[in-house]
């Protein structure tokens, strides 16, 4: 799981016009959306201006099921941040609806993580203005 030291700021996300309503939606809601183009209803991640399917520029935010599994992870022992207490590690979630996003768990250390392992979605409000995705086992 991911802990940061007392003392540092955790790094970040960069947030640029393509992933600021990412951000401001799970800011405002609480909760994990993904963009979808309104054209041809593709799931994309991460936000971009331009649907890869069919090209439009129509874009809408969609709530996520927020329940996936591990779909790969690694495991870090040297910080890459002083914020982050090691070992911990960075998870690659496929979510249920088929969108992969890249974050950390809550709730288990690194060495009981495995691929396959079922996963959900909490909302972590490490920033007063921002918001990060994280996961927790989920409960079957
Ligand atoms: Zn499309």
């Amino acid at each position: 799981m991911v802990q940061y030291n007392e003392g540092f700021t955790p790094p970040r996300p960069m947030v640029d016009a393509d992933s600021l309503p990412f951000w401001q939606v799970m800011q405002e809601t609480k909760q994990l959306h993904f963009q979808r183009c309104a054209e041809c209803k593709e799931l994309m991640h991460p936000p971009r201006p331009v649907c890869h399917k069919c090209h439009s520029f129509n874009m809408e935010w969609v709530p996520s099921i927020g329940k996936g599994k591990i779909y790969s992870y690694v495991v870090y022992h040297r910080p890459v941040h002083p914020a982050f207490k090691v070992p911990y590690e960075v998870v690659l979630v496929e979510l249920d609806e088929g969108v992969r996003i890249v974050s950390n768990m809550i709730d288990c250390e690194p060495d009981e993580i495995y691929i396959g392992m079922p996963v959900e979605v909490v909302i972590d409000q490490v920033f007063e203005d921002l918001a990060l995705p994280k996961f927790k086992r989920q409960n079957t």
